[in-house]
């Protein structure tokens, strides 16, 4: 994922570490509607004695103190308590930008997917588990993120996208008979429906395509039209005679038209007869 580096004011952290990577905290800026370039930019030029790695907005995420270095972001507060064992020294922190809306702040929920992804990867690379994944309030009790310490719903969700599937390892390749014929193909089980990527029927000689004039993805067997229009008076005069002389049912009707030269069968067909 794209993340930008702005460095902090060197005032604001401690270069270094004196402990291994073990906890991700979480946070909030408490703002409305700021930025993670509005932080990183902030954190860059003021000197104010606090700082987090990673700022996180709707649209992108900022750095701001390498993984490296410790910033100042779960420290005590007026001699406060610690109740987990999460520190500046063996964590990193992950601020979220914040809005108000009705008078209380929220975490937008793109903001909220974006930090997951970004937890995620921190996790990965750290070897961090899920149980040292924490809140500010977790550390010392701040209300931070309030959102998640006033509702702690929202904070169980966000954990359960640590840990939710994503979409690409649900993609397996599957042998599927198609026209009679098997093909491997990409598809998806999930909650027991079976999908196939429609890129995939191409290989079978299915044109896949988007129609632009319908605004519609458009899937066309081999050697069918990938528009069927309504039958013009001289096609229908053909099938009418296809219907009462030869006793074709309208699904044998359908099938001739879907054909890419149906209709000139249809009127083929239905001069012989006559
Ligand atoms: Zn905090």
């Amino acid at each position: 994922m794209k993340i930008t580096f702005k460095g902090c004011n060197p005032s604001n952290y401690r270069k270094g570490r004196e402990f291994p990577i073990n906890w991700i905290c979480l946070h909030f800026t408490a703002n409305n509607g700021d930025t993670a370039q509005n932080n990183a930019d902030y954190f860059a030029r003021e000197v104010v004695e606090a700082s987090a790695h990673y700022f996180v907005d709707p649209n992108e995420i900022y750095q701001s103190v390498k993984d490296s270095d410790t910033a100042w972001h779960c420290g005590r507060e007026r001699g406060g308590s610690y109740y987990n064992d999460c520190r500046n020294a063996n964590s990193i922190g992950i601020e979220m930008c914040s809005v108000i809306r009705n008078g209380v702040y929220v975490i937008p929920e793109e903001t909220m997917k974006r930090a997951a992804k970004l937890t995620r990867e921190l996790m990965a690379k750290y070897r961090v588990p899920i149980s040292r994944v924490c809140r500010h309030y977790d550390v010392t009790h701040k209300d931070c993120p309030e959102p998640w310490v006033r509702n702690p719903q929202l904070w169980e969700k966000f954990l359960a996208m640590l840990t939710e599937k994503e979409d690409e390892e649900l993609v397996k390749s599957k042998k599927v008979l198609l026209n009679g014929k098997a093909y491997d193909c990409e598809c998806i089980d999930k909650n027991d429906v079976n999908y196939i990527k429609m890129r995939s029927l191409q290989q079978a000689g299915f044109n896949v395509v988007y129609d632009a004039i319908r605004q519609q993805p458009s899937i066309t067997a081999p050697q069918s039209r990938t528009f069927v229009p309504d039958c013009t008076a001289e096609v229908q005069e053909a099938v009418d005679i296809l219907r009462e002389n030869v006793g074709l049912e309208q699904q044998t009707i359908e099938y001739l038209r879907r054909y890419q030269w149906g209709d000139e069968l249809v009127k083929k067909i239905a001069k012989a007869v006559k």
